[in-house]
């Protein structure tokens, strides 16, 4: 019920396009019902010479003649077309505008769930939604939904126009009826699970498909191609074998659903001939029943795939709706905008990605602002997801985060992420223009900012021994940028404004030392004052911090100047000693 309300929410402000459909179907549905009239007409009275009566209208429109019962016929089938075509062409209007409504409605919705939603969901999951569940249910308001009046009108008018021109004949013609539509319900009701399982064989081809092409260069440089050739075979037979059960299916409903259609046909044509015989019944009346039959029995037998269909829009719907109900990010939003110096505090934090396992634990500590500090600890351990807590794409579980002694729980998202500058670890890049790329937070921005943000991130000699420089597209169909060219994009697109708060998440980790150390005094000069995040595996990077933090299974187990750090066992004092001793400084840690 909720779904069906929702659906109809998603419909609204299209009443008068399907008002306007539904007009133009009831009147296809009456002209091609006329057909037979006429053609009874033609056979019982212009032929037959039977019970002409002049006064009734069929005498006047054809003006008794042959000739004008075809002009009038074929005047009829040629309205029919053309309330077809209206009918198509509004329900055809409100599908896709509803559709594109929809789309609007998920994309809009996704960009404002809170980080986390993603955690939990996967991204293929979430564009099927976007698109194949969009599909389905306009689909459904694009054909079946009108369908759905067109059947039930049809079979309504005729049962009622074979009542008047003969009841016995009539109970006869509708008498498989009931069978054939149970029949189809049980069928279409049945297969959806065939459907469904071909869907997910289908689905599992694309993303294997998928995999291998996002990571052909790791199948090549270990020579798996024989092995994902026969991964690909095997699921590829496997969608087909599901196929063919699918269609085999099929084979077997319309065939027997032939059988009873027909069936039904010639017992009407059976018993319309001995009553004719006897003399009950006119020629023309078993005529139009065997023409009305014929026209009934399509639509009737299509009445379980239509309500089928609706049932996957429903389901569709409800999958459009789990995303629609997932909170905003604005919802727990802050509402101050304060003026950020850059002074952070952690009071007993901890987090965790879900309630069984605790990644942060009681984390305490407090920086001053404009300090740089360092940040240490094994994979794992918990460093990202500290920066995470900082720009609040998590929330903590508990404890409290202040900037400038404020609790970032009140400060607006937007405002915190603005004046807090994070590069991320995994660099993202759009495949646009490196200028693009790196102003892609601001609209109104010159190439000489672009450029200082560039030469600060010592980006910039490269990018001018390309081509086209500055315009020069990155990605699949570009340039394809070495690993640390990539991540100085992404520090150029972070520091183009200077913010109080930087937080570098392993970005220097693809840069040789001699450039890591080459951004780190260029961003000291430009922006000396900033509060500096430093995440690295690098002890020279580290050493040149003004403290560091060593975060070791989600604990802070030392925060200290390198120094005292040194002359004190622990996990950085080896990593100091490992990364010196051999001279292996990018050893890591
Ligand atoms: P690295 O040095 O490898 O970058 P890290 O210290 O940055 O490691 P985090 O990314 O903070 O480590 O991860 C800390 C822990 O949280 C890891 O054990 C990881 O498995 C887990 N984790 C990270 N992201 C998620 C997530 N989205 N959902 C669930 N668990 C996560
Ligand atoms: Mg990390």
């Amino acid at each position: 019920m909720k779904n069906i309300k929702q659906l109809l929410k998603f419909m609204k402000g299209n009443a008068f396009t399907y008002f306007m459909a539904m007009t133009a179907v009831f009147f296809a549905t009456v002209t091609s019902l006329l057909v037979p009239v006429v053609i009874r007409y033609v056979i019982d009275d212009l032929i037959g010479g039977k019970n002409a009566d002049a006064s009734s209208w069929l005498a006047t429109m054809t003006g008794r003649s042959l000739l004008g019962a075809c002009l009038v016929i074929i005047g009829l089938t040629l309205l029919r077309g053309i309330f077809i075509f209206l009918k198509g062409w509004a329900s055809a209007l409100a599908s896709e505008r509803i559709a594109k409504k929809i789309k609007d409605q998920i994309m809009n919705h996704l960009q404002h769930v809170r980080y986390d939603f993603y955690s939990s969901h996967d991204t293929g999951d979430l564009i099927q939604r976007a698109t194949s569940d969009v599909e389905t249910i306009r689909k459904f308001l694009a054909v079946q939904i009108v369908e759905v009046v067109n059947i039930f009108m049809m079979v309504g008018v005729i049962a009622y126009m074979m009542y008047g021109m003969s009841p016995k004949l009539t109970l006869v013609a509708l008498s498989l009826i009931p069978i054939i539509v149970s029949f189809s319900f049980y069928f279409f009701f049945n297969i959806k699970n065939k459907f469904k399982v071909c869907d997910e064989a289908e689905g599992k081809l694309s993303s294997v498909l998928q995999e291998n092409l996002n990571g052909i260069k790791v199948v090549k440089a270990f020579g798996r191609e024989p092995y994902e050739i026969e991964r690909f075979e095997e699921v590829n037979s496997d969608l087909r074998n599901k196929v063919q059960k699918l269609i085999q299916s099929f084979a077997c409903y319309w065939s027997i659903s032939d059988l009873m259609c027909f069936s039904q046909i010639a017992l009407v044509i059976i018993f319309g001939s001995i009553w004719c015989y006897e003399g009950s019944l006119t020629i023309g009346v078993v005529f139009a029943f065997v023409t009305y039959e014929g026209m009934l029995l399509f639509p009737v037998r299509i009445l379980g795939r239509v309500l089928s269909e609706f049932g996957k829009s429903l389901v569709s719907v409800e999958r459009i709706s789990e995303i629609l109900d997932t909170a905003q990010d604005n919802e727990d939003d802050g509402h101050l905008e304060p003026v950020i110096k850059g002074n952070i505090e952690f009071k007993g934090v901890n987090f965790g990605y879900d309630e069984n396992r605790e990644i942060l634990k009681d984390i305490n500590f407090s920086i001053k602002a404009g300090e740089t500090i360092g940040i240490l600890g094994p994979t794992g351990s918990g460093k990202s997801t500290l920066a995470y807590l900082m720009t609040r794409l998590y929330e903590t579980t508990s404890g409290t985060i202040e900037i400038d002694g404020i609790d970032v729980k009140q400060v607006k998202k937007q405002w915190l992420r603005k004046h807090i500058g994070l590069v991320l670890q995994e660099t993202f890049l759009y495949a646009k223009s490196i200028q693009e790329n790196i102003s892609i937070k601001h609209e109104d921005v010159n190439t000489d900012q672009i450029q200082k943000a560039a030469k600060v991130a010592t980006l910039h000699h490269n990018i001018m021994e390309f081509e086209e420089q500055y315009d020069t597209v990155v990605g699949e169909k570009g340039v394809s940028l070495s690993g640390g060219q990539r991540q100085r994009v992404a520090i150029a697109r972070t520091i183009m404004a200077p913010m109080p708060v930087m937080i570098f998440d392993d970005s220097l980790s693809a840069v040789d030392t001699e450039t890591d150390r080459m951004i780190r005094s260029s961003l000291k000069k430009s922006y000396g004052d900033t509060t500096t995040l430093i995440i690295s595996h690098r002890i020279n990077t580290l050493a040149e911090t003004d403290r560091i933090m060593v975060l070791e299974n989600g604990r802070i187990t030392a925060f200290d100047t390198h120094d005292k750090l040194v002359a004190q066992e622990g996990l950085y004092k080896r990593i100091w000693e490992i990364q010196n001793l051999v001279g292996l400084e990018d050893l890591g840690a």
